[in-house]
């Protein structure tokens, strides 16, 4: 495992309407960020959150339409494809304070604001992984047993 160090800090505003994850691969796909840890906060018209059911192996969607709160929007950008790829979690609060989280596949935002802290180095590239399903990273080489 090779250590990453801070790039840039991109900070900005989403416009109403627009997608987190679509707006933040796009933005990293111009600024040429491979690798990033990513934070928003806002406000969703509507957001489809996702639940990965170990056992099936897939994942299960809900969309939830109306006002939500974005209280915290976290992920990260690696590379899949050879393009940067948005992975976020999100937990979205509603009108009456109760709060719903996943997986972050859609969302349209009311108002975003969004951190992208660049990593330089050797970006981690997604791969399918047989143990899960899913498309994860490489793990790092293992160490030699003593
Ligand atoms: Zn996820």
């Amino acid at each position: 495992m090779k250590p990453l160090r801070p790039g840039r800090s991109f900070l900005f505003r989403l416009p109403k309407g627009s997608d987190i994850g679509v707006e933040v691969a796009a933005a990293c796909r111009r600024a040429k960020v491979r690798c990033a840890w990513v934070q928003a906060i806002g406000a969703t018209t509507k957001a489809r959150l996702g639940y990965y059911d170990q056992r099936r192996r897939r994942y299960f969607e809900k969309e939830f339409r109306g006002e939500m709160e974005i209280l915290h929007c976290v992920g990260n950008v690696s590379l899949k494809d050879g393009v940067p790829f948005a992975h976020l979690h999100a937990a979205l609060g509603d009108g009456k304070y109760r709060v719903w989280g996943g997986h972050l596949f859609a969302s349209e935002v009311f108002a975003a604001e969004v951190l992208i802290q660049e990593l330089r180095g050797p970006a981690p590239v997604r791969l399918p992984d047989p143990a899960t399903g899913l498309s994860l990273w490489g793990l790092p080489a293992a160490r030699p047993r003593r």
